[in-house]
C-alpha cells in the first residue's frame, strides 16, 4: 500500500494507473477509521481496480468553535485497517499541502447546504465541497464511495456532481452500526460509559420512526413529533432537529414520500452525534 503525503505524489502514482486504463475508486475520510470507513473501501475495492483513501482532517470544513484540534487521529491504526481491506494508496496530506498561504478559491453551494447539519454549521458544507472536489482532481477517480451516514451530505456531494458537470459516479454505502445499533462515528470515542449508553437513544428513534413509516404514516408533523417523544426518553439528550426532509433537495416537506430522508442531530453531553433514516430504505436499524 503506498502512502502518499502531497497531491503531487498522488498524481503520479495515478497517471500510472490512468496509463494502464485502470479503474479508480476515492474513499474521502477524516480517520480515525472504524468499520463505517471499512465498508466504504470494501465497496471500492469490489466495484475499481484501484482503491485511494483520503485521511484528511479537513480544517476549512470545522467551524471556530467546533472540534478541528481535538478530532481524534490515529493514523498508524487507519493503514493497519486500510490495509487490510485492500486500499492501494492512502494520501495522507497536511494542511500546508491542501491549502496554499492564499488559497481563495471555493465551492458554493445554496439551498441544499440550509437545512439539516449546515443550518448551525455555517460553512461546514462549503468546507466539504471544497476539499472533496480537490480531492477529485487530484485522484482522478471514476467512483466516489460515501455513507449515508452522513446523508446531506451524500446529497449535497451528488447535487455537485451534478451541477458542475463532474465526471465521477458517486455511490452510497449503508450506515454501519455497532451491534446494539449505535452508528459507528469516530466522535463515539468521545462518549463516557454513561453517555455511551443515553447515546442509544438516536438509533432507538431511527427504529421508531421506521416502525411508524412502515405502518403507513406520512405526515411529517405527526412523525416528528412521536420521534422527539422517544427522545425526551433519554434525559441526557439534547436535541438539536429532527427533521422531514425532500431526499433529493434537503428542503422539510408537510407529506412524506419514498426516498424522503428523516434525520437528527441530538447532543450527549458535550458530543454531538448524528442519525438518520431513509424512508423505503430496506436498512433497518437492528
Ligand atoms: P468521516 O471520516 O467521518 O468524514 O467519514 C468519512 C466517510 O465515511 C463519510 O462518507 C461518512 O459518511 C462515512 N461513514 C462514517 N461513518 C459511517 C458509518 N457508520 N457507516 C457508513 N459510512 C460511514
Amino acid at each position: 500500500m503506498i502512502i502518499a503525503k502531497t497531491p503531487e505524489d498522488v498524481k503520479k502514482v495515478v497517471s500510472g494507473w490512468k496509463k494502464e486504463g485502470l479503474k479508480i475508486g476515492l474513499c474521502p475520510t477524516m480517520g480515525y477509521l472504524h468499520e463505517g470507513h471499512a465498508s466504504l473501501v470494501d465497496a471500492s475495492v469490489a466495484n475499481c481496480d484501484r482503491t485511494i483513501v483520503s485521511v484528511f482532517v479537513n480544517p476549512i470544513q470545522f467551524g471556530p468553535t467546533e472540534d478541528l484540534a481535538t478530532y481524534p487521529r490515529d493514523f498508524e491504526r487507519d493503514c493497519a485497517l486500510l490495509e487490510e481491506h485492500g486500499a492501494d494508496l492512502v494520501f495522507h496530506p497536511d494542511p500546508e499541502d491542501m491549502y496554499f498561504d492564499d488559497f481563495c478559491t471555493y465551492v458554493d453551494m445554496d439551498v441544499l447546504p440550509d437545512t439539516l447539519c449546515g443550518a448551525s454549521r455555517a460553512g461546514h458544507f462549503r468546507g466539504v465541497c471544497t476539499v472533496v472536489n480537490k480531492l477529485f482532481n487530484i485522484s482522478k477517480a471514476d467512483m466516489a464511495f460515501f455513507g449515508k451516514k452522513d446523508a446531506q451530505q451524500l446529497a449535497v456531494i451528488k447535487r455537485m456532481v451534478r451541477d458542475l458537470n463532474i465526471d465521477i459516479e458517486i455511490y452510497g454505502c449503508p450506515i454501519v452500526r455497532e451491534d446494539d445499533g449505535l452508528a459507528k462515528s469516530s466522535r463515539n470515542t468521545y462518549l463516557s460509559d454513561e453517555e455511551r449508553k443515553a447515546a442509544l437513544i438516536l438509533s432507538r428513534t431511527v427504529l421508531e420512526g421506521q416502525h411508524i413509516c412502515a405502518a403507513g404514516e406520512r405526515n411529517s408533523a405527526a412523525l416528528k413529533e412521536a420521534m422527539m417523544k422517544k427522545l425526551a426518553e433519554e434525559p441526557m439528550a439534547d436535541v438539536e432537529y429532527v427533521e422531514v426532509v425532500d431526499g433529493l433537495n434537503m428542503q422539510p416537506v408537510e407529506e412524506f414520500k419514498e426516498g424522503d430522508l428523516v434525520a437528527m442531530a441530538v447532543r450527549i453531553g458535550k458530543t454531538r452525534l448524528i442519525d438518520n433514516f431513509t424512508v423505503g430504505d430496506p436498512d433497518i436499524v437492528i
